[in-house]
This record gives C-alpha cells, structure tokens and sequence, in this order.
C-alpha cells in the first residue's frame, strides 16, 4: 500500500530506515531487472507494470483504477493465497499519465513501490501482520523504488542546474530525488560543481572550437544545459598529434613518418572528416562526427567506433 507520506516518513526515521533488509531488496532488485531486461533509464513504471502482467511471471490478474482509495491512499495491492495471484488498485484521482508535471511523476514511485511489495513477497505469507510489520514492509518498498527509479550511480552523473530539471530526467516527483539524495547521503550533488556536457548523449569532452559535439553530431548551442555527464573513452590509439600509432582497421603497424594512410588497407591515419571537399579536420579519438562541421568522421565511416547509443545505455546503471 502506499499513502500519501510514506516517502517523506522514511526520511525521518533513520534507526527504523537501518534495520531494513538492504541486501535482500539489493538482491531481489538485481534480479528483477535482469529478468526484465531493463537496460535503458528513465523508466516508465505504466509500460513496466504492464509487461509483468502480460508476462505471466508474477502472478498479476487484475490492474484495476478505481474513484477512490480510503484514507488517501494511492495504492494498495492484494495477494490471494488459494489462487496464488495478485490484486493492483490505483486511486484514480492520481493518475495523470503520460507524466508532465512534477506531481504526475508521483505515480511512478507509486507503482515502483507496489512493484517492490511484489518482488520482496511482502504479501504472500498468509497471516496477519502487525502495523509495525506493515510499515516496515512500506519502508522496504520505498527503498526497493528509489533504488528501481534512481540507481546510484546514475543519479551520482547528472549535472544539478535544478532539483526539478533532474527529476524531470528521472520521471520522478521531486520530493522523491530529494528523498532519495537524502537517504544515499548525497544532497551536496544538488550544488556540486556543474561540467559542460551535450544536452542529447551526455559527452564532456569537447575540442576548443568544437561546434557539433563529436560523440553524436548534435549542434554545440550557447546556454545548452545538458543534464548527463558521460566521458566517452577514446577508442583509438592516437599520439598527441592525433595520429593513430596502429592502423585502427588492420592493426598494421603505421610508423612510416611520411604515410598518410595505412600501406596495408589504405585507412588514413588521421580521423579525419568525411567531407573530402571541404573540411580535412583531424579529429580526436573519442569522434564519431567532426567536430567541426558535424559530418561522420572517416573512423566512424569504417565502422570503427562503437554506437554512442549502446555505451549510454550501459553507463546507467
Ligand atoms: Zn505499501
Ligand atoms: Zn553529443
Ligand atoms: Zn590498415
Ligand atoms: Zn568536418
């Protein structure tokens, strides 16, 4: 079940908040995003609820919305012992979904949460619990969905320009990152120093006149704000001229002092621009575009980098 100040209760008890079984929801947690196979934040917990029903796998037969929950309650989920299967009601009067507002996002804590009642079988054992127990259950499952939403390291990797701007990112309420930061010990992230970084992939590292960033070609604009904070490695060997040492094709070796290009497999030795009328810039290792003139670098032509998209997706969790 999920009241109203659960989230907000839990940041005020941190003796009770200490005796919550945190490997167990860490565990629990582990295996329930690799049987999911989530892989790519933010997470939209209105399509992660409806996957695991339609999956079969957690024994969910109903979703029902109803007009109102008592007490101002969000949410409240049901285990049927004979039948083995679970019962979901949403209170109505808080769904505003798609998620625009800070308090729309609510509702995905709010599902996260019974999701988290699912996965640390809160409800299955058939006696009654206490308040105590009850409560305690509540805690543990506003764990399980602020660790689900906002993994650590993730969180740990944005720019804060703004609580909300952060948030918004996460698809969660403010009061939730606020919750969340509180618990991990982290709210000096929120004035911590901010790093120039590209609105769309994240990338920090930028040549001086850099005009397009060279991860995903996205235009450099004054005032961008990028939220993401990610330093996409080199993925050739180059010296401090950029030049590659070993051809980045054929690995043959590229030592000839006047060569241009690999005498092997004829691969220039710079990672130059695409554009072989205009442009020529020698870009750095880490440039799938030109940071120049925004056109694929001849590297990334040759198939030589790694799609920006699979290394984002891998560096969330
Ligand atoms: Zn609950
Ligand atoms: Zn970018
Ligand atoms: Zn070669
Ligand atoms: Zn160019």
């Amino acid at each position: 079940m999920r009241a109203i100040s659960s989230n907000i209760q839990a940041t005020n008890q941190p003796t009770i908040l200490s005796s919550i079984r945190s490997e167990f929801i860490d565990l629990r947690l582990r295996q329930f995003i690799t049987e999911n196979k989530i892989r790519d934040w933010p997470l939209d917990c209105v399509v992660l609820l409806r996957q695991m029903q339609q999956s079969g796998k957690y024994g969910i037969l109903k979703i029902v919305t109803i007009k109102d929950l008592p007490r101002g309650i969000d949410a409240a989920t049901h285990y049927y012992t004979k039948t083995k299967e679970y019962f979901m009601w949403f209170n109505r009067q808080k769904l505003r979904y798609p998620f625009q507002r800070s308090s729309d996002r609510r509702l995905n804590f709010t599902i996260a949460h019974e999701i988290g009642h699912i996965v640390l079988d809160h409800l299955i054992l058939p006696s009654k619990k206490t308040e105590t127990e009850k409560y305690m259950d509540d805690l543990e499952a506003d764990e399980f969905a602020g660790r689900l939403l906002m993994p650590k390291e993730l969180i740990c990797s944005f720019n804060y320009y703004s609580l909300e701007a952060v948030a918004s990112w996460l698809n969660v309420s403010n009061s939730a990152l606020a919750t969340r930061l509180h618990r991990l010990n982290r709210v000096d992230l929120i004035l911590s120093r901010k790093v120039k970084s590209c609105p769309q992939c994240g990338n920090v590292r930028f040549s001086s006149f850099a005009s397009y960033c060279g991860v995903c070609g996205h235009v450099r604009r004054k005032g961008d704000l990028g939220i993401r904070r990610i330093f996409y490695p080199d993925e050739i060997v180059m010296d401090s001229y950029k030049r590659s040492l070993v051809c980045p094709k054929c690995e043959s070796s590229l030592d000839c002092i006047s060569c241009d290009a690999c005498p092997n497999c004829h691969t220039s030795i710079f990672n130059i621009c695409s554009d072989d009328y205009g442009c020529s810039y020698a870009n750095s290792a880490y440039a799938r575009y030109c940071e120049i003139c925004g056109k694929p670098t001849c590297y990334k032509g040759a198939g030589l980098f790694t799609d920006w998209k699979d290394f984002y997706v891998t560096v969330q969790r």
